[in-house]
């Protein structure tokens, strides 16, 4: 079998594998510098027969082992499964993501009449059942890639191999932590104002923030709605200059510095907030029906710490157009690696990619 084959010779001699194969080729010299260092070729080849060949796989080493379940891992397992890699996901403690807590979806291509966020889900979950994906419900909790095949640690107590991971985890939006944020979440309460900022046009909102991200988005907002106050904390904003002028210079915006939230109103939906200038102490009420919360995202990679490379916020790197990490069968997709765009379908686009990027790095590793 050619296949064992390659895996002898990888073993029995890295060093003409390294000179053999084109200097660019990072993922055969990783391989072959992990395979230098594993002593056990026996167990090497069997292994690596059960990554190629089905009928053993699910048993020793999963082929593509998916970490999260948003748009972008579900998506990874739509194309993996139909790739025969036989995907298992792990969906993560929030099982879909941020959608879970989406109301109408109305911009992802293909709903005409919107689509709630965890329909929308459901349907992508489904999808990939379909096709094979193994959905399983628990949490990695740990991970260890410094040799192959990588591992990874489920709810602290079972550890499984794979030949390749997809890292889908997501990100968190940053919330202020006030009671009445959480009450009305999704009742006039978002942290996306691409995502929500339609059902509010021609009406007066609030958004809190000073970041890029604040001023994108009330800037998007100003022209929608009739009237965007927004809450900086600060006497000064920490985005950059561009952004603030375009901000400032914006007749419908309101800047309200030194400003806090006390308490977001409304019962059945949001009808204005309780404010307090920091420095004089003076309390008053703004009217609005929507509340943005802007200040920030945390990307869900800590426990890659350490190991994936991230930027200084937490978003893992990826190589150039492509899903690659710096660990050679390891890719990201979604918001864990885009603090960009952070939308549904550029997360499920990133998906397919990783997806795609790993079958090729598993075709490429049996040739
Ligand atoms: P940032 O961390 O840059 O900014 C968060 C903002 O929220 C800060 O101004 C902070 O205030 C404020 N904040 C934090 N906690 C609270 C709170 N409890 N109450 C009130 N205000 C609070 O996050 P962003 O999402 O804005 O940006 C993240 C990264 O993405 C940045 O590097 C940014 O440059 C980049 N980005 C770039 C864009 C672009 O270039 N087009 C667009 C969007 C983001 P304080 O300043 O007082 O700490």
């Amino acid at each position: 079998m050619a296949l064992l084959i390659v895996g002898a010779n990888v073993v029995s001699n890295g060093e003409r594998l390294r000179k053999t194969f084109p200097k660019n080729d990072s993922s055969i010299f990783e391989r072959a510098n992990l395979l230098d260092m594993q002593a056990d070729k026996a167990k090497f080849a069997s292994r690596f027969e059960c990554i190629t060949n089905p009928e053993l796989m699910d048993k020793q080493v999963i082929s593509c082992l998916i970490i999260g379940s948003g748009p972008a891992g579900y998506t990874a397992a739509i194309y993996a499964s139909r790739a025969g890699l036989k995907p298992v996901l792990y969906t993560g403690p929030e099982p879909g993501g941020q959608l879970m807590i989406t109301n109408d979806v109305e911009n992802f291509p293909g709903y005409p009449d919107g689509i709630m966020g965890p329909q929308m889900m459901e349907d992508l979950r489904k999808q990939s059942e379909r096709f094979g994906a193994d959905i399983r419900s628990g949490m990695v909790t740990s991970v260890d890639f410094s040799s192959f095949p990588l591992k990874v640690t489920v709810d602290e107590e079972k550890t499984f191999e794979a030949a390749t991971i997809i890292i889908s985890t997501g990100a968190s939006a940053k919330w202020l932590g006030i009671e009445s944020e959480s009450r009305l979440n999704g009742k006039g309460v978002s942290a996306c104002a691409v995502c929500d900022g339609f059902f509010f046009r021609g009406q007066d909102v609030i958004i809190v923030g000073a970041g890029d991200t604040a001023c994108e988005e009330a800037t998007y907002l100003s022209k929608l709605c009739r009237k965007v106050t927004m809450l900086v904390r600060r006497g000064e904003m920490r985005a950059s200059t561009i952004m603030q002028n375009r901000v400032l210079s914006t007749p419908n915006i309101e800047v309200l510095w030194n400003t806090e939230t006390l308490e977001i109103l409304g019962e059945e939906g949001v009808e204005g907030a309780r404010v307090r200038n920091i420095q004089t102490g003076e309390e008053q009420t703004i009217t609005a029906t929507g509340f943005f919360v802007a200040i920030g995202h945390q990307p869900n990679t800590r426990i890659f710490n350490g190991v994936i490379d991230m930027d200084e916020n937490g978003y893992i790197h990826t190589d150039k157009v492509s899903t690659r990490t710096n660990v050679a069968g390891v890719f990201a997709c979604g918001d864990a690696q885009d603090h960009i765009y952070r939308q549904a379908i550029t997360a499920a686009g990133t998906g397919c990619m990783a997806a795609l990027d790993a079958e090729r790095y598993l075709s490429s590793i049996e040739h």
